[in-house]
């Protein structure tokens, strides 16, 4: 494919090599305290629009060092101790507005031992009581029994997982350095369905490695083997440079972010052939088309994650 480093060691170490040093601003983090907390509506499965609320716990870094993920510049570099999650979510719940749904995302798995402490998921279960539905990360690989038991605990509200499907390409896949492969997925997947668990799946839009057309095709594809898993969501994601080692690859010729027509058309093409709600992440759009119709198809794109139509602008 080119002439980075093939072996998955080394590969690790070039990914984390190409960081910029972001040590300062992680060693102010505070793990009593959620990095971030936002409010969106988001359309349900019984097709009403509802309020729900994401916490941005701040959470160790996670384990797995993925070509296309900035979430490790929101992690400390230590674990952080038993409790500290639950502070986090009651000072965010304390300024939060109501809301029907929550999503809790650790910036890793919400599974992983290491990143939340099993001491702490009585406690979250306790803390999510009043929300319909819960959302949380995890890596399709850590899906187990924890899972089950966790949900076990949750009494009247519904959990959902979201799972990083990233890209059915299988090289691509490989080179996202995910250490999973699309069966990993499927089986993740298949073990929340039959556990009555809902899954969401987040399928990237133009990864590295892809020409536009391969990038439109692969997308659908990927949505189509997310569906197929059992997914009941899927979110699309146009893939963002600034992490430091999609900068590299895009200095090479390796990268681009998609244009907004291509996240456009994915959209549109998904929608066509409904499976389950697709929803295209529509933060910063600005980055990938600038233009005076910018706010016009922003509104299409927001229209469209309501409704699941595509419609004229
Ligand atoms: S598994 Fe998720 S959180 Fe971890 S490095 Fe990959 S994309 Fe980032």
């Amino acid at each position: 494919m080119d002439s980075l480093p093939i072996d998955p060691q080394a590969w690790d170490r070039w990914i984390l090599s190409q960081r910029p040093d972001l040590s300062e601003y992680r060693r102010s983090l505070d793990p009593h305290q959620a990095a971030r907390w936002m409010v969106e509506e988001e359309l349900q499965a019984d097709g009403r629009l509802a309020t729900g609320v994401t916490l941005f716990l701040t959470n160790r870094e996670c384990p797995w060092r993925c070509l296309m993920c900035d979430l490790w510049r929101e992690t400390i570099s230590r674990k952080i101790p038993p409790g500290a999650v639950l502070d986090q979510i009651d000072r965010a719940l304390r300024q939060t507005p109501p809301a029907e749904w929550i999503k809790l995302y650790n910036a890793g798995s919400f599974f992983d031992a290491g990143a939340i402490p099993t001491t702490d998921l009585p406690g979250i279960a306790r803390r999510v009581q009043p929300f319909r539905r819960l959302i949380v990360e995890c890596h399709p690989t850590l899906v187990g029994p924890r899972v089950v038991e966790f949900r076990a605990r949750l009494e009247t509200t519904h959990l959902e997982v979201a799972l990083g499907l990233e890209s059915s390409h299988p090289e691509v896949l490989q080179r996202l350095n995910k250490g999973m492969t699309v069966d990993d997925f499927r089986h993740a997947a298949g073990f929340l369905v039959e556990a009555g668990i809902q899954v969401r799946a987040f399928v990237l839009v133009k990864p590295p490695f892809q020409s536009d057309q391969e990038a439109l095709d692969w997308a659908l594809r990927t949505t189509e083997v997310a569906f197929a898993a059992g997914a009941s969501v899927v979110s699309l994601i146009p893939t963002r440079a600034g992490n430091g080692a999609l900068d590299t690859l895009r200095a090479r010729g390796l990268f681009a972010e998609p244009k907004l027509d291509l996240l456009e058309s994915v959209m549109e093409r998904a929608l066509a052939k409904p499976r389950g709600r697709v929803f295209a992440d529509v933060w910063d759009l600005e980055r990938f088309h600038q233009g005076p119709d910018l706010p016009a198809r922003q509104a299409r794109l927001e229209r469209a994650n309501r409704t699941q139509h595509w419609s004229g602008l």
